[in-house]
């Protein structure tokens, strides 16, 4: 795979701005849902208030803000930045959250997280893998955003099987006590940072322990949501 710098990820066209990774037109061209529930950003009726299931069943946090659905181009980029050693892709998928969340941070729909923090990845897999892609999407975030990231605040606190080809239950009892907190997080809004929320198990999890410690609010934060 060629590193593409000064090319656009998606469309492979020259970039005026080459740090920026995608152009302006495949950047536009993103299906981004027009109406999604803000409490589990799946399809609704109406993007102002929460879907049916939220409103019976409540999560933990107040919203979640992924840019897309988990299908084409980000399913793509996401899994070339995870599976294909290409790191220099965590600042272009960062930078097209950020977009995203600024323009809902400009309509009043969520505050200026106090904390950013990542579901942290089991040891194990950051040494397979060789770098850590979600403190590496976090740390511009944090830069760009001049708020707080500190990696270790949240961490496993046993190793846990890998997520995938889980059900839902066995999700569940796989992340059971999994995470450990550390920190004061009185009165202060926080931000969860995941590439892809798929049952939203791991976040339902770590959101709690962030209530439990205090937290004001919650906000889940990833690149796409599963269908
Ligand atoms: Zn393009
Ligand atoms: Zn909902």
């Amino acid at each position: 795979m060629l590193t593409m710098v000064g090319y656009c990820w998606l469309c492979h066209q020259n970039l005026y701005f080459a740090h920026h990774g995608v152009c302006h037109v495949c950047h536009q061209q993103l299906k981004r849902r027009q109406h999604v529930c803000p409490r589990c950003a799946l399809p609704s009726e109406s993007g102002d208030v929460p879907c049916g299931r939220c409103l019976k069943y409540p999560p933990p946090w107040q919203s979640l803000i992924a840019i897309t659905d988990y299908t084409p181009p980000l399913s793509q980029l996401i899994r070339r930045y995870k599976y294909h050693n290409t790191p220099q892709l965590a600042a272009v998928l960062a930078r097209l959250f950020l977009l995203h969340w600024l323009q809902g941070y400009r309509e009043g729909r969520w505050y200026k997280p106090d904390h950013i923090l990542g579901i942290p990845l089991h040891s194990k897999k950051r040494w397979q893998r060789g770098f850590d892609h979600i403190e590496l999407m976090i740390q511009p975030l944090s830069r760009w955003l001049q708020c707080p990231y500190q990696p270790d605040l949240l961490q496993c606190s046993r190793a846990t099987l890998s997520q995938r080809g889980l059900s839902a239950a066995q999700r569940k009892t796989n992340l059971k006590h999994a995470f450990q907190l550390r920190g004061d997080f009185t009165d202060q809004h926080v931000a969860i940072f995941d590439d892809v929320i798929t049952t939203g198990t791991t976040l339902h999890e770590a959101s709690q322990l962030l209530i439990r410690a205090g937290a004001r609010s919650v906000q889940a934060w990833a690149i796409c949501r599963t269908l």
